[in-house]
């Protein structure tokens, strides 16, 4: 019997609060360059209070998720860090997701905002030799030396792959840097438009803008929640 292809699974994690159209147009661009079959889309859990800016509660996040990508059949939402007590860590979520399907491919995709942050993440070492990783470019930014990106701590583990369009990890792991569609949206603009009542039309689907509307969320004077 022929080997069913491996299936080649694309995870992208992030507040989401509210996801728009920065964060759906770079994964789907990524999801076609390297020919994933399907996107994972996780909302992070709830943090703990006393944080620097409280977080809309994630069933709220959640929703605006699903709304957002209705319809899609390769991209879809998960909720495994929102269901897991405490705060998540994308190492663990990634072990957890690697071990309920031992054959799938697996490529975790960021934005090179939050690359550069990675050195602060639990067992970001290990990170590297877990899974493939995309770099997508974000306003202001675009790659244009990978190497200077990675954090120093790891550097001498990576080579050029021949191509030069992707760096390669001792373990075989790659990390690739992916030149997407620039768009300058972010979640926190989005909320100061809301906050200070002027329009965000064509910044986020028309779906979200209502949820936000009908719900109140992101009004001044009021909880995130
Ligand atoms: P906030 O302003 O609240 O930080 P955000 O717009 O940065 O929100 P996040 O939920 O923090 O959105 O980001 C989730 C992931 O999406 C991160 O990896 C981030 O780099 C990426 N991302 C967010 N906006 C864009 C964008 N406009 N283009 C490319 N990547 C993006
Ligand atoms: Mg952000």
């Amino acid at each position: 019997m022929p080997r069913k292809p491996t299936e080649h699974i694309g995870i992208f994690g992030g507040t989401f609060d509210p996801i728009h159209f920065g964060h759906l147009r770079a994964v789907d661009e990524a999801r076609e360059i390297l020919a994933c079959d399907r996107i994972l889309l996780i909302p992070t859990a709830d943090p703990p209070h006393k944080r620097e800016r409280r977080i809309t509660i994630a069933r709220h996040r959640l929703e605006m998720l699903r709304k957002a990508i209705r319809g899609c059949k390769d991209l879809e939402s998960s909720t495994i860090e929102i269901d897991r007590p405490g705060l998540s860590y994308t190492i663990d979520t990634l072990r957890a997701l690697q071990s309920r399907k031992t054959s799938t491919r697996w490529t975790l995709f960021m934005g090179i905002d939050a690359f550069r942050e990675i050195h602060t993440w639990k067992e970001f070492r290990t990170l590297f030799s877990t899974v493939d990783i995309a770099v997508l470019s974000r306003p202001p930014e675009r790659v244009v030396r990978p190497r200077s990106i990675l954090p120093v701590a790891v550097r001498q583990d990576f080579r050029y792959s021949p191509d030069r369009k992707s760096l390669v990890h001792a373990s075989g792991h790659r990390v690739h840097f992916l030149s997407v569609t620039a768009l300058d949206i972010s979640a926190t603009d989005i909320r100061d438009r809301v906050r200070s009542g002027r329009s965000i039309r064509f910044l986020t689907p028309t779906t979200v803008r209502r949820y936000i509307e009908s719900n109140r969320l992101y009004r001044k004077g009021r909880p995130a929640s």
